[in-house]
């Protein structure tokens, strides 16, 4: 049976915790959710019904600064999926080296299929249930998949009715008027890039000729699309959850997302041959880039992969059986946790700006960004190298030894 996405999280993050030496205590205490909330949200649907919705938040841990991670409105969400991505929020922020610990919420419901009202109703009373363990300094949240700025608007809203006062800090991702960041909406895909731009030619790719695929069009895959399709790259497959497109010659991504926007799909798109998207995973490209749910690239299908180097936009897209293929194959895998890292970045560049009551340019934000993901990227590859680890378990070992020496010392402080 293939494994899930907890179980592939926590076997990284003991090969990891081997790799480094963490101690037995250390690991048992890292490899643990400090808390796990489960509500149960009633919400009134256009047709009148009050329907039921379980939701979750699992605040993994806290050493290094306030649990931060998104919130996702998606029908397959549970309490294992949101305590996989709770982990992976604390790995990603410490590899990163912004000060937050890792959490994560999310509702089971499909985001996609609740109108404006419907969606408003569900994050107030998502706010609601909440409300007393999230806070500017204890746990922010911010958007994932299908949540966006308007969500987040409503969740500051909600949260500052409760709290009796403003308080744009408790979530990120904010539409700019209710004091979100410039540049938060598109950080996710941009750092995506950035990422792989920086490991190019460290990875020996320099001379070739890269084409790209991306599975999944939403937030993240839209503008990794774009942004590979700016800096001159063909972009010659995407595919979302109705269909797939491609065409060698490279698509004309921008048109692309005007057709998406329109039709709200990539399905009957002019430019391009519609295709099954199954094979996204086996076409010839340098670059594929998962940007879609966990658990795609699997046992049955990672063998076919052509690509050169697989860059993780989404959490988790990677099954543990499909790494060690991967691997054996000479592919390079990017993880999710370094390779989708720049939504975070400028979700804590946002958080700053509220806490200080600071307005950065786009310009500032964008060389802080490229700053921040460039050095995480080298700075991993170097040490992947000089333990000739695989860069996924060398991501979490990476980011374990920080963590584990928050930990230590508040135990120490706890102590004395
Ligand atoms: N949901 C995004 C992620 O998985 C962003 C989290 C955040 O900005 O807190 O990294």
């Amino acid at each position: 049976m293939m494994s899930s996405y907890l179980e592939n999280v926590l076997a990284s993050l003991r090969e990891a915790a081997f790799a480094v030496q963490l101690d037995a205590d250390t690991l048992a205490i890292l490899s643990t959710p400090h808390r796990e909330i489960h509500a149960r949200l009633f919400v009134r649907m256009d047709d009148g019904a009050l329907r039921e919705i379980p939701a979750y938040r699992v605040q993994w841990n806290n050493a290094r600064g306030p649990y931060k991670g998104g919130i996702r409105f998606h029908e397959r969400v549970d309490l294992d999926e949101v305590r996989a991505l709770a982990c992976a929020m604390m790995i990603k922020c410490a590899l990163a080296g912004i000060p937050f610990g890792g959490g994560k919420g999310g509702a089971a419901i499909d985001g996609k299929a609740l109108s404006s009202t419907e969606k408003e109703a569900l994050t107030r009373a998502f706010v609601r249930a909440f409300a007393d363990v999230i806070g500017p300094s204890k746990d922010v949240p911010a958007p994932d998949v299908n949540t966006d700025a308007a969500v987040m608007d409503w969740f500051a809203d909600e949260y500052a009715r409760i709290a009796g006062q403003n308080a744009p800090a408790v979530v990120t991702g904010k539409s700019l008027a209710a004091g979100g960041s410039q540049g938060r909406s598109t950080a996710t895909g941009t750092g995506v890039f950035l990422v792989f731009d920086a490991l190019r030619p460290l990875l020996g790719l320099d001379n070739e000729t890269i084409t790209v695929a991306v599975q999944g069009f939403g937030n993240a895959g839209q503008e990794v699309a774009l942004q590979f399709f700016r800096h001159g790259y063909r972009v010659i497959a995407v595919s979302d959850s109705h269909g797939a497109m491609h065409e060698e010659q490279g698509i004309d991504v921008p048109s692309l997302i005007a057709h998406k926007n329109v039709s709200g799909s990539v399905k009957g798109f002019s430019g391009a041959r519609p295709f099954d998207p199954a094979g996204i995973f086996a076409l010839p490209c340098g670059v594929l880039v998962p940007a879609a749910l966990e658990n795609q690239i699997t046992e049955e299908n990672a063998q076919a992969v052509q690509a050169k180097v697989v860059l993780e936009a989404a959490n988790g897209p990677t099954t543990r059986e499909a790494d060690v293929l991967l691997r054996k194959a000479g592919v390079h895998v990017i993880p999710d946790v370094l390779a989708n890292a720049g939504g975070v970045v400028v979700s804590f560049f946002e958080w700053l700006q509220n806490m200080e009551g600071e307005r950065w340019s786009e310009e500032r934000v964008h060389e802080r960004l490229e700053a921040t993901m460039r050095s995480a990227a080298t700075d991993l590859f170097t040490f992947a190298s000089s333990r000739n680890l695989p860069f996924r378990i060398a991501a979490y070992a990476l980011a374990l030894e920080r963590v584990a020496a928050a930990e230590q010392e508040r135990r120490s402080r706890a102590a004395s």
